[in-house]
């Protein structure tokens, strides 16, 4: 089984701290590639590809997954992806990328903060494992 998703399975979709909330307040460092006062994005410590960069709400807000989403996040929601975008270019990802939500034990969560996965730098393949 992949270290992947032996963390998700292990990891309890629970509203404590996670270690995200240690990167935000900068107690453990990230290599931060975007930041403003509603999200920070910072490059993934074990990529699955050329760019991977996770982006996550600043404030979680009970939003430690998608499945937990209610209508008040609707504009967070919408702004992670906006910056997905933004940070897109500013990688020089012209070709193309992939945009990923993993969500609960089955969808291999393991970080119970809700984040967006962007990765690109290579040629992603249908359907994902
Ligand atoms: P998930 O599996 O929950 O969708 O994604 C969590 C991601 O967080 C994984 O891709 C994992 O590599 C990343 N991650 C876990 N701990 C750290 C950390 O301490 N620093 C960084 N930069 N990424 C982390």
């Amino acid at each position: 089984m992949s270290s992947e998703k032996e963390a998700a399975l292990a990891a309890l979709p629970n509203d404590n701290p996670t270690i995200f909330d240690k990167i935000i307040k900068k107690e453990i460092p990230s290599t931060v590639v975007f930041e403003d006062e509603k999200v920070l994005a910072f490059r993934d410590i074990n990529p699955q590809a050329p760019t991977h960069i996770l982006i996550i709400p600043k404030v979680k807000d009970g939003l430690i997954g998608l499945s937990k989403a209610e209508e008040r996040h609707v504009e967070i929601l919408g702004y992670l992806l906006y910056v997905a975008k933004v940070i897109a270019k500013q990688e020089g990802l012209e070709d193309g990328y992939r945009v990923v939500i993993n969500d609960g034990p089955s969808g291999c969560q393991s970080v119970y903060h809700i984040h967006v996965h962007l990765l690109g730098g290579r040629q992603m393949n249908w359907p994902p494992g």
